[in-house]
């Protein structure tokens, strides 16, 4: 998970998912605003394409 560049708190799931849609995103602690590099977004988004089916399939069921 990603952590926040100003007060160094670590982000859950929800938090990194709602905030990876956008370039700029907020920290739910802090309110400032974190700047993903690249490679993290890359990351963050491999972890959405594989956690997001498991939370679909997890609602269903
Ligand atoms: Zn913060």
């Amino acid at each position: 998970m990603p952590s926040c560049a100003h007060c160094d708190k670590n982000w859950n799931y929800m938090d990194t998912l709602k905030r990876s849609f956008r370039m700029k995103m907020k920290c739910p602690y802090c309110e400032e605003a974190n700047y993903l590099s690249a490679n993290s977004r890359k990351k963050s988004s491999m972890t959405s394409l594989i956690l997001l089916p498991l939370i679909l399939i997890g609602n269903i069921y």
